[in-house]
Order: structure tokens, then sequence, then C-alpha cells
């Protein structure tokens, strides 16, 4: 059954199954490919209903790792890791106890922050591995990834705009801005920055209102109806999977390009999204700012300049595969794929 989930969902090179019972500590760590460098990516504490899908996640989530880190063109392969707790019972020997797990992969797995996880964990696992990212600044680190994220968002952003309204200025465009989290927050005021119109949203509405009373332009819209926005860019910037038949339905804009990853609710969404003629920047691509972030925190000489430069590839990646994507008659995602794929083929 293990085998069988593995070739499914890309073949891994290496997937391990830890367990400290006295720690409270269980989870697995999947390196799906090391062809272009170390395999970077989060680990993320969950409490997940099963094993299988603890093992489903952790394997689906190392493989986009490998996708994203090639598409951005970083010398990094994809992995990530899954403990199985619920954040809550989280405690500093648990974080020290799986530090000493990716210790003994030698570095052939580098860890950094992901759902349930925070700095201050990254900084217990520092105690027990170097093969960790996303440190304090205070400790040499980079510190919080969601500002260079909205950074790569709002750089995909422009270059789906160049392509699709044949403009290079955001000014005046209206942008619909689902979630006012960490990505979305930044991504808002850099929105905002460029001269946009736009409209914002949140489940807890109060973080839209408290987004408003210090920027008091911005149009709050009840999280439910943010798919009727009236706008030139829908940019979903909370969970994944809320580009389905329903939404899209409602859809009014002609570009959809945000941070959150998995935002189709299935990959053959992208087919009807064409129909529509609303094109669609690939969430792995566009989002990449983050883990941008942590390579260049891995590679020791951490430099913000650095991250940002290497943001502003994304332009260039994004417009090659939107016009692949015309040309070959095929959809952005898959185009991107090929393009991640073709970087790792030429390094075997
Ligand atoms: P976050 O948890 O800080 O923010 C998400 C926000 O979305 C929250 O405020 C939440 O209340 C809101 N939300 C949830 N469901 C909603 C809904 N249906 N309608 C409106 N709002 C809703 O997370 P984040 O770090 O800002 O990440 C946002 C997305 O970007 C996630 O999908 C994440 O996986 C992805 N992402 C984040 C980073 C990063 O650097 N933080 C990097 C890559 C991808």
């Amino acid at each position: 059954m293990v085998f069988q989930h593995i070739e499914e969902y890309g073949n891994h090179e290496q997937v391990m199954f830890f367990h400290e019972p006295s720690v409270n500590l269980k989870g697995i760590i999947a390196i799906h490919n090391t062809a272009l460098g170390p395999a970077i990516g989060g680990c993320r504490m969950w409490p997940y209903a099963s094993e299988k899908e603890a093992l489903i996640d952790v394997l689906r989530l190392s493989r986009g790792m490998t996708y994203k880190s090639a598409a951005a063109g970083l010398e990094q392969g994809g992995g990530k890791s899954v403990i199985i707790c619920d954040p809550k019972h989280k405690t500093p020997e648990l974080f020290k106890t799986f530090g000493r797990f990716i210790h003994s992969l030698n570095g052939v797995y580098i860890t950094a922050e992901d759902v349930g996880t925070s700095v201050e964990d990254m900084q217990h696992i520092r105690a027990t591995t170097p093969f960790v990212t996303g440190l304090s600044e205070q400790m040499g680190g980079s510190g919080d990834p969601s500002p260079f994220t909205a950074q790569s968002t709002l750089v995909g952003i422009k270059a789906a705009v160049s392509y699709k309204l044949n403009r290079e200025s955001l000014e005046g465009l209206k942008v619909a801005v689902q979630g006012m989290g960490h990505v979305g927050g930044y991504l808002a005021e850099y929105l905002l920055k460029e001269g946009c119109q736009i409209s914002i949203c949140d489940i807890f509405e109060r973080k839209a209102k408290d987004f408003q009373e210090k920027y008091p332009q911005v149009k709050v819209v009840d999280h439910q109806y943010i798919y009727d926005e009236d706008c030139d860019i829908f940019s979903p910037c909370a969970l994944g999977s809320v580009i389905s038949v329903e939404t899209l339905k409602r859809l009014k804009c002609s570009i959809i390009a945000g941070a959150a990853n998995n935002q189709l609710d299935k990959l053959e969404r992208e087919y009807d999204l064409r129909k529509k003629n609303i094109l669609y920047a690939p969430d792995f691509v566009i989002n990449a700012g983050g883990v941008i972030n942590v390579f260049v925190e891995s590679q020791g000489s951490y430099t913000k300049e650095e991250v940002q430069k290497r943001i502003a590839k994304i332009y260039h990646v994004l417009k090659e595969i939107f016009t692949r994507s015309e040309e070959e008659r095929k959809n952005p995602t898959d185009v991107a794929i090929e393009i991640a794929n073709n970087r790792i083929q030429r390094k075997l």
C-alpha cells in the first residue's frame, strides 16, 4: 500500500517514517527529488485523521516543492515533512527530537516552517541539526517568508497583466483579494502602492476591517460574495480548492493570480478556465517567493537583494509559460511542470 502511494504521487527518492513515543513524535519525511540540490520543504504539523492521509499529504506536497523550486530556477530539490500531532500539543523536546531524525539524513532534506509550525519551532530544531531554514533574523535567518511570497505574487500579477491586458502598469485595475492573512495583507498593501482598486475579504471579517481602518479606500466584501466582485484580477490568498464549477460561474475577472496553494479544486479545472478565456498563473510558480527566500538563507550569505533579484525572474518565467500555453494549446500548469521537469532531466 505504501509503495503504491509513492508510485501514484511521484516516485519519491526516499520516504522516512519516524516515531519517538517519549516526546509524542510521529511523522514522515518525503524526499521527492534531489537532482538539482538538497530537498527543501516545510514541516507541516497537523492532527491528521489517519496515517494514510498524512502519507498522501506529504507525498503530494513534496512533489509540488520539486516543481516549485525547479520552475523558480533554484539549485534545490523538493521535499516535505509532516508531524501527526495537534499543534496545541507541540513541545521544544518534540522538535529537538525531530531535528535528530533530519540530521540522520545528512543534509539531503532541509526543513522550514509550514502550517502549524513557527520560527520558534525552527529554533528548537536548530539545537540538534543545522539542516533547517526559516530561522529568526536575530539567529542569522531570514524570518517571516510572507512578504516575499506577496512580492512574487505581485510580480506574477504584473506578468499576467502584461500578457493578457497588454499593459505594464497596474494603475486603476480592480483586484479582489481573498484572505487577509500574512500574504494577503502584504499583497493588498503592494497593490495599493501600484494604484489598484482593491476589494478584500476574510472569513474573520475583523481582519479585513482592520486593514480598511489603515487604508479606508479599500472595499470590504463578505467572504461568500468575493467571487461576484466586478474585477480584472481575482487573487486567492486563503485556502486551496476555491476555483470550482460553482465559483467559476460567478467570477468576472480575466486573470486569476494569487498566492494560495492548490487553488483549483482539480487540475482539469484549467480547461474550463481556458474556455472562459481566463488567464491562470500556476500557483506553484507565482507563490515561490517564500521558498526563494529560504533557499537564499540556506546558501549561507543571505541578503534581501539576492532574494529580490531571483523573485524578479518569475516575471519572465510566467511570460514564457503563458506564451507556450497559447502556442502549444496546453494548460499553463502543464507547461510549468514541463519546464520544471526539463530542468531536472538536464541535470540527470
Ligand atoms: P494565513 O493563515 O496567514 O492567511 C490565510 C487567511 O485566509 C486567514 O486570515 C484566514 O482567516 C483566511 N481565510 C481562510 N479561508 C477563507 C475564505 N474561505 N475566505 C476568505 N478568507 C479565508 O496564511 P498565509 O501564510 O497568508 O498563506 C495564504 C496562502 O498562501 C495559503 O494557501 C498558503 O499555503 C499559501 N502560501 C503561503 C506562503 C507564505 O510565505 N506564507 C508561501 C507559499 C504559499
